[in-house]
Formats: structure tokens, sequence, C-alpha cells
């Protein structure tokens, strides 16, 4: 049954009321009323009905964009509604419950056996009653599925499914850097960017796409799985030339800090094979830019070492396989939240869901 005009049109204020203080911190009544367009009574009875069911509360301080007299501030109550994120990993699982307003309220990490379920590691850490649980892994997802993982060996395994049996509860399951490129928009410094593009180095490596701070269904792009080499070396998901195998990849998760500073210091070999490696990176990024056309890219997990001394050939590689005009807006940099992005962008994908249920 649909509900009265009046009241959906309360309902829907109530989430975007909460969605702004979530978002943007603590703000004054008149600050809300002219972010989100409602007059200055629509917002005081908004206000004082949250704060009644908990969500809200008054608070004195400065809010962020002013200065000037402390002022009564209204703010988010971070209990009132958590979101459980989970990074899983191939070695480690990582937790934390954030509250409305972005506050981490607890956090936890384990390390994970070789061959130890991660379904039953995440049981283990997760408990409680969150209005949400996000899960993120690299891979190829889509739907509650991991189509392919080189880093957790998975192949179309329904990680949602496996996460509820575990868990009794429902999951959302999305890409690291998908996770991580929500995660610097929404509480990093590139909420600027309309098409953010983050890049994750790990065991393989994998790109996400965000489109306004919204994580796109098949926004999961297997980077390393491009071939930047056509015949060339095998792959272990078999194809011939793929970024990762003529990267060797793997070699480069455990020793990119080794191997930069082995080139730092002037060895050749080093410096010969970071510079081929930013030359294959920029060539398959041609690509992914070609068709997805970002206005930022970011590099993260260990890619961001390698960009950091390689950023020369980068640039060049991916300015002989990219269009002028989708070049010209285009700026790289690196991620300001560094290892954290994945989880935090887990927990704001969790937050949109919960905003989206409550309109
Ligand atoms: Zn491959």
């Amino acid at each position: 049954m649909a509900l009265p005009p009046a009241v959906e049109l309360r309902r829907r204020n109530r989430a975007a009321l909460l969605e702004q203080l979530h978002r943007h911190g603590p703000q004054t009544r008149a600050e809300l009323t002219e972010a989100l367009g409602l007059n200055r009574s629509t917002i005081g009875a908004l206000a004082t009905d949250l704060a009644d069911s908990g969500h809200l509360q008054e608070t004195t301080g400065q809010s962020t964009g002013s200065a000037g007299r402390p002022s009564t501030l209204v703010a988010c109550v971070p209990q009132s509604i958590t979101v459980s994120a989970v990074e899983i990993r191939a070695d480690r699982l990582r937790f934390a419950l954030v509250g409305l307003g972005g506050e981490v309220l607890e956090r936890s990490e384990t390390a994970l056996e070789e061959g130890a379920d991660a379904m039953t590691a995440v049981a283990g850490l997760t408990r409680g009653t969150a209005a949400a649980a996000v899960a993120a892994m690299p891979g190829l997802v889509d739907e509650g599925t991991v189509a392919h993982s080189t880093e957790l060996g998975w192949v179309d395994r329904r990680v949602a499914a496996d996460l509820e049996a575990a868990t009794g509860r429902e999951w959302k399951v999305v890409d690291t850097a998908t996770a991580a490129a929500v995660g610097e928009w929404a509480r990093g410094d590139a909420r600027e960017a309309r098409k953010l593009l983050y890049l994750h180095g790990g065991r393989g490596l994998t790109a996400g796409l965000v489109i306004e701070g919204r994580a796109q269904r098949g926004g999961s792009i297997q980077l390393g799985h491009i071939v930047v080499e056509p015949g060339g070396r095998e792959c272990e998901c078999g194809l011939r030339g793929c970024l990762e195998a003529e990267m060797e990849v793997r070699a480069y998760a455990e020793d990119i800090e080794r191997t930069t500073l082995a080139a730092g210091m002037g060895d050749g070999a080093a410096r010969d094979w970071l510079r081929r490696s930013g030359e294959d990176l920029g060539r398959a990024l041609g690509a992914v830019v070609t068709a997805t056309g970002p206005d930022e890219i970011l590099f993260g997990g260990w890619l961001r070492e390698l960009y950091l001394s390689t950023a020369a050939p980068v640039r060049s590689a991916l300015a002989e396989t990219t269009l002028p005009h989708l070049r010209s807006k285009l700026r790289l940099r690196t991620p300001v939240l560094g290892d954290e992005g994945a989880l935090i962008g887990a927990a704001e994908t969790g937050f949109e869901a919960v905003f989206d249920r409550m309109r």
C-alpha cells in the first residue's frame, strides 16, 4: 500500500537530513536549511523528531567552513545506525563497525592462515545489529559473486550467499578497488572528481570506477588481465601477455619496497624492471581510460610505490594510447586514505544502502 504523500515526503526529508549530516559533519540549522532547500520550520521539526528517535543530538561548536563564535550544531549520534565493514585479503581480514557520521566505533584485524575459510573468520569478527554489512575483496565482483580473483584464488564463488550462510545475515559484496574509490570520494579528498578510477595493487591488479561517489554495477575492472603483449608470457588466467604476467606482479606484491629502494640506489636491473612495468601499466591504463573516460586516477596498494617511482614512463605510455581529449582533463595521483580506503569505502557503501532504504 502506498504511503500518503505527506508521510512519504517526511520520510524522504528525514533520510536527506541524516545523509547530509553523515557526509558533511555537524551543521547549524541555518546551514541545513540552505543545504537541503527546506524551510526553517521543516528543518526544526525534522531535527526534533530525529533527536527524539535518538539519531541526532545538539552540540556546541564550530561547523566546518564557518568562522566566528561557536554555535549550536546538529550532529549525528554515531551508535544510532551502524554498518559492519569487512575487507578480505589473501592473508588477513579487517573489520570495522562504523557509526552514523563516519566514526569508527570498533575495529579489529585477524590473520588468515593458508587454507582457512574466510567466511568462518568473518562470522567470528562480526556480531551485533548493524543496519548493513558490506564485504570488500579483490577481484571481478558482480551481484554478490566473485567471478575471478587472482589474489583469493576464487572463480565464480557466490560470496554473498556464503557470507549469509556463515553469519545469518544479508551481505553486500564489492571489489576492493571500487570500495577504495568510494572511500576516497566520501572521506578522502576526491570529492571533486566526477568519474574516479582507483587502481588497486595486491597479489593481482584490479580497478574500480565510481561516478559521483556511487559504485557502478559492473564497475569492477580486471586491470591485471588486459593483454599488453599479445602472445607474451602465460598468465594464470589462461591468456597470454596479460599485464599481471608481463609485470610479474607477484614479485612486486612481495617486494615493491626493496625494488624501489634498489632502483633509487642506482641498481640498473631494478630501474629497468620498474621502467618496463611503468610502461606496461600505462599502456593497459590507456585501454581503461579510453573505455571509461575518468577525470581522476588514484594509484593504490603497492601501485602507489610503483607510480611514485615511475610516473614518467606511466604518463608517456598512457599518452601513446589515449585520445588527447580524454587525457587533457585527467589527473593522476596517490590516494590519501592509504590502506584504509577499502574498509572505509565498504562502510560508506553500506550507509548508501541504508539511506536508500529510508527514502
Ligand atoms: Zn591474465
